[in-house]
């Protein structure tokens, strides 16, 4: 009797079994619509930072596991067969307990994280920190009128270095810190445009653009018009990566990652 064909997306599906991916990025998102295209059963996983998420295709859930322990008992009751760990390059908490829980339940971890900026055009010149403070101290001393790009929840670490200098803040949803009256918030969600970005910059007279090292395109056109215009850029370098988890820099190699694993558990 000949082998049982299955149409492609089912066997797929009954092969790979349950997929984790924590998300909160675009390369998560993308992660998601291909995976539910072929039929793989995925649920992606937000913090729930942000107050409307741009959510991803298929299963969502939302909130904190509750530490290395509540993502261990996630992993077995949900009877996970794989995580990719496609969260942002700067969310490092996440990422530190994702290899903590699946390295303890023998479960297979993949990282999706996009590549930096580090061999941009005009990075050599920049002000890399190694962390916010550092990168709170250069931007004050550099400028006297900073663009803030460095997310809401970083903003503390900016309040008293720069208190004094007339900063723009650009930020998804209103920060919890009680910003200096000195700054100028603005609530936007990108991708943004260099035309954009040379507007805002001239509007504010920006004199210096602080931001994280996050990678991707959809934030890069602010490092473009700090170029033409001459600005001082300071940047928060990254973490060095966790060698021991294999590491990808697109969505496409992330489910070739998927299909050439042996789902045997
Ligand atoms: P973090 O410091 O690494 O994580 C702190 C805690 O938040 C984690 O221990 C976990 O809580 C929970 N958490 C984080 N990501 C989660 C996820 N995808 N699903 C479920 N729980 C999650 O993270 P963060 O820097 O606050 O970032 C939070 C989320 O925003 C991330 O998912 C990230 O992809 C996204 N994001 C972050 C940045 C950034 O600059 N940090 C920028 C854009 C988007 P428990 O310990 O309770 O499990």
């Amino acid at each position: 009797m000949g082998a049982t064909t299955f149409p492609r997306r089912w066997s797929r599906a009954a092969a790979v079994g349950m997929i984790l991916l924590l998300g909160g990025t675009g390369e998560a998102r993308a992660l998601a619509e291909e995976l539910v295209r072929d039929g793989i059963e995925v649920e992606s996983s937000l913090a729930g930072r942000v107050a409307r998420p741009r959510l991803p295709v298929g299963p969502v859930r939302i909130g904190g596991f509750g530490g290395i322990a509540g993502l261990r008992a996630y992993l077995r009751d949900r009877e996970v067969t794989a995580v990719v760990d496609a969260t942002h390059p700067f969310a490092a908490g996440i990422s530190r307990n994702a290899v903590a829980a699946c390295t303890a339940e023998g479960v297979p971890l993949l990282r999706l994280e996009r590549p930096g900026w580090a061999d941009a055009p005009g990075a050599d010149g920049w002000h890399w920190a190694d962390d916010l403070d550092a990168a709170a101290r250069t931007a004050a001393a550099l400028g006297e009128r900073p663009f803030l790009t460095v997310g809401r929840q970083g903003l503390g670490h900016f309040v008293e270095p720069l208190a004094e200098h007339a900063a723009a803040v650009r930020v998804v949803d209103p920060p919890d810190v009680e910003i200096p009256d000195a700054w100028t918030l603005l609530l936007s969600r990108g991708p943004y445009t260099a035309d954009g970005e040379r507007a805002l910059m001239a509007e504010h007279r920006v004199d210096v653009v602080v931001t994280k090292d996050s990678g991707g395109s959809l934030t890069w056109p602010k490092l473009e018009v700090a170029g033409e215009l001459g600005l001082p850029v300071v940047i928060v370098r990254r973490h060095p990566a966790t060698d021991a988890v294999e590491t990808v820099s697109d969505p496409a190699a992330a489910t070739a990652w998927l299909h050439a694993q042996p789902w045997e558990r």
